[in-house]
C-alpha cells in the first residue's frame, strides 16, 4: 500500500506554482502533530496496513526538522508496517540539502526528489525560486557523496525569456537553454529525471501577470519542440521515457508515482492530500489552520467523492495510456463492463490509422507520435 503526506510550508512563494502551500511556518508544530493525528485516526483506510512506498510531497518537505520527521515515522511505525525494502521518497529543495541536512535524513529517507527545475538563472528568478544554478548542481553532487544513490530531478520546460517582451536578440535561444539544462541535467547521472511543461494557472503570480499583460503565455509549439527534444536526447542517454513526464536508467522507476498510475490505493495525509481505494477519491481541506483545528477536535477533515465505474474507467484511461504499461483493455470491461474496441471503435481506428496507438494482448499503448497527443486521445476514449 501506499502513504503519501503533505507538508504544506515553503521558503517563499514560486511564481508558477499552485500547490497548498503556506510561507508562514509558526504553525508547522501544529501541523506535525495534526498529521500525527490523522496517520492514527486514517489507520484502517487502506485494505492493509504494510506500506510499500511512502512519499512527503508539499510544499517542501525538506523544511521539516529532524525532530518534526522522527516524531512522524515514530507514528507511522506504531500504526502501520513499513516494508524492508519500500521506497521512502521526500521531495526537497536544493537550498535546504546541506550536509547536515542530509545526514539528519538518511536514517528515514531512501529516496530524494530534488527539485531543479532549470540551470538557466534568469529561468530560475522568473519562477522565483529560492536557489541558483550552481546551488542544484552542488546540492546534487552531496546528496549523492552522502550516499544517496536513489535521486530523481525535477525540471521545466516550455519557458522563454521572449515571455517577458524581451526580443530575440535580447535573449538566449530557448532551445539552446533547454539543451543546456538537459546536458547538466544527463551530466549528474542520477537514474530518474521528470520534467514538465510550464503551465500558467490563474491564481499564481504568472497567472496575474498574464492577465494584467505583463507577461505573454506560453508557446505550445515552442513545448512541443521542448517535449521532443528531451525525448530524444534522454532516449540517447539511456533513460527510458516510461511515463510522459517520467524518465528512468536501469528500471529506477517512480515505485510511489507509478502506483497512482496503476490504481493502487493511497492514502493521502496532511491538508489538500488526495486519498484513493478504487471506488471513492477524499480530498483533504486545503487549508493549514482549518485542518489543525479539524484535528484537534478528533475530526478528519477531508469530503468524498463517489466515482462511477465510467469515472473510474476514464481516470484509469488518463493516467494508464501516459505509460509504458499501456491501459489494459480487461481492467476497463471489469470495471464497466464496456469493450473500448467496441464502443469506440471510430476513434481507435482513426488512432491507429494516425499512428498514434496500437493493441497488443488487449492493452492499449501510444506510440512515439501518439505520445504527443496524449490528453487528446485519452478524451476522445473517456465513456459518457
Ligand atoms: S514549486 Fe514547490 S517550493 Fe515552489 S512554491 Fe510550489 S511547492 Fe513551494
Amino acid at each position: 500500500m501506499h502513504l503519501y503526506l503533505h507538508i504544506p510550508f515553503c521558503k517563499q512563494a514560486c511564481h508558477y506554482c499552485d500547490f497548498h502551500f503556506s510561507t508562514n511556518l509558526k504553525s508547522k508544530a501544529d501541523l506535525v502533530a495534526a498529521i500525527c493525528r490523522e496517520l492514527e485516526l486514517q489507520k484502517d483506510y487502506l485494505p492493509t496496513r504494510e506500506l510499500e512506498t511512502i512519499y512527503f510531497g508539499g510544499g517542501t518537505p525538506s523544511l521539516l526538522t529532524e525532530a518534526e520527521l522522527g516524531q512522524i515515522f515514530d507514528t507511522i511505525h506504531q500504526f502501520y508496517r513499513v516494508h524492508p525494502s519500500a521506497e521512502i521518497t521526500l521531495e526537497a529543495n536544493p537550498d535546504d540539502l546541506t550536509a547536515e541536512k542530509l545526514i539528519s535524513l538518511k536514517p528515514y529517507i531512501n529516496r530524494l526528489s530534488i527539485g531543479l527545475q532549470s540551470f538557466h538563472e534568469p529561468y530560475l528568478r522568473f519562477m522565483n525560486r529560492a536557489h541558483n544554478a550552481a546551488e542544484s548542481e552542488a546540492s546534487v553532487k552531496r546528496a549523492q557523496d552522502h550516499g544517496f544513490d536513489n535521486l530523481t530531478i525535477d525540471l521545466m520546460y516550455g519557458m522563454s525569456e521572449k515571455m517577458l517582451g524581451m526580443e530575440e536578440s535580447e535573449t538566449a535561444s530557448e532551445d539552446r537553454v533547454w539543451q543546456k539544462d538537459l546536458e547538466m541535467a544527463v551530466a549528474l547521472n542520477t537514474p530518474h529525471i521528470s520534467a514538465y511543461n510550464l503551465t500558467i494557472e490563474p491564481k499564481t503570480v504568472l497567472g496575474n501577470w498574464l492577465k494584467k499583460g505583463k507577461i505573454k503565455s506560453v508557446n505550445e509549439e515552442l513545448s512541443a519542440r521542448h517535449f521532443e527534444q528531451m525525448i530524444m536526447y534522454l532516449n540517447a542517454s539511456r533513460y527510458e521515457q516510461y511515463e510522459i513526464s517520467n524518465f528512468a536508467r536501469d528500471g529506477h522507476y517512480a515505485r510511489h508515482n507509478s502506483s497512482y498510475w496503476k490504481r493502487r490505493p493511497y492514502l493521502g495525509v496532511g491538508p489538500s492530500a488526495h486519498s484513493f481505494n478504487g471506488p471513492s477519491r477524499q480530498y483533504n481541506i486545503a487549508n493549514n489552520a482549518l485542518y489543525i483545528q479539524s484535528l484537534t477536535e478528533e475530526r478528519l477533515p477531508f469530503e468524498m467523492e463517489i466515482l462511477t465505474s465510467y469515472d473510474q474507467v476514464n481516470d484509469y484511461l488518463l493516467t494508464s495510456l501516459r505509460t509504458i504499461w499501456g491501459c489494459d483493455l480487461r481492467i476497463i470491461q471489469e470495471l464497466a463492463g464496456i469493450d473500448l474496441r467496441e464502443t469506440h471503435k471510430k476513434y481507435l481506428n482513426a488512432f491507429m490509422d494516425y499512428g498514434w496507438v496500437f493493441i497488443e494482448d488487449n492493452v492499449l499503448f501510444l506510440t512515439y507520435n501518439g505520445k504527443l497527443f496524449a490528453d487528446r486521445i485519452a478524451s476522445d476514449l473517456f465513456v459518457v
